[in-house]
């Protein structure tokens, strides 16, 4: 269970830009089952020193945020749930996986971004 707080907008952008199925089982989900699924485990934010270590291993800089658009992945609540807390190893595959994540985080921002304006332009215009 994610103690990250996922706004709306943020499921949104992960939902929409990673093409609307679980990244394990490519099986198309809804985004209400959603589950936003951290490559390097969210727990590792509670030991910094692991946390580096993971990073490390992964070739990632240290400043990479695992509660970021760069970490997020949409997953089903069965591939999540059998993935649990577990840790990649160092892979060709892993390595795909987040250089894919990098090359979308900018999108991810921007949908993100075009949500929340839409959203701002429909308040002005309920308060008109
Ligand atoms: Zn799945």
């Amino acid at each position: 269970m994610s103690r990250y707080k996922f706004s709306s907008t943020e499921r949104w952008a992960i939902f929409l830009v990673h093409g609307m199925k679980c990244y394990l089982c490519k099986v198309p989900i809804d985004l209400s089952t959603m589950v936003v699924d951290h490559v390097l485990p969210e727990y590792l934010l509670d030991s910094p020193s692991a946390c580096s270590a993971a990073k490390a291993k992964l070739g990632l800089p240290a400043s990479f945020d695992l509660n970021s658009f760069e970490n997020w992945l949409p997953a089903c609540s069965v591939c999540n749930g059998t993935k649990s807390s577990v840790q990649f190893e160092p892979s060709p595959l892993i390595q795909v996986l987040l250089q894919k994540l990098a090359a979308k985080a900018d999108e991810a921002h921007r949908v993100s971004a075009e949500v929340v304006r839409a959203r701002q332009v429909a308040n002005a215009l309920n308060v008109l």
